[in-house]
């Protein structure tokens, strides 16, 4: 796609720190990372996030991710990884081409990544009815 920003790394138009490639993948370090070894695995092909992307293309995807975040483990001495995903604005979504975050967490790193809401998950069993019943 012409205006993105990650079409334009994966062209070569825009550098990076590549970590890995594939026919369908490429793989390369956050420029603004959240911990040491913060990387982004993305199909080349654009989509713009998980509602789009065809199960082929994500099946392959996660199996990436899974190959770095060992990787990172093997080569960074990490000691915990965290997977990310954003989908939409609303949900932190910066750049509209689908990418998985693998941000590795150290013994006594600096990184906190809190649960904080005011939702309490009153409505377990109304919510469990809509996500199962039939439409
Ligand atoms: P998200 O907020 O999930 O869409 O993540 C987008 C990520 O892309 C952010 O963590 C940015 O730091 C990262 N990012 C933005 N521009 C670049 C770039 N030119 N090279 C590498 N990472 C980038």
């Amino acid at each position: 796609m012409e205006d993105c920003l990650f079409c334009k790394i994966i062209k070569g138009e825009i550098p990076c720190h590549k970590i890995y490639e594939d026919k369908k993948t490429i793989v390369f370090l956050d420029i603004n990372p959240w911990s040491r070894g913060h990387c982004l695995i993305l199909p080349k092909k654009h989509f713009r996030d998980i509602l789009e992307i065809d199960a082929e293309t994500l099946t392959h995807i996660i199996l990436v991710v899974q190959k770095i975040s060992v990787l990172v483990k093997e080569k960074l001495g990490v000691a915990g990884i965290n997977i990310l995903q954003n989908n939409n604005r609303i949900a932190g979504q910066g750049v509209d081409h689908i990418h998985f975050h693998v941000i590795p967490r150290y013994i006594d790193g600096s990184l906190k990544i809190s649960h904080s809401t005011e939702y309490k998950g009153d409505d377990l069993e109304e919510v469990t009815k809509l996500l199962t019943e039939s439409k």
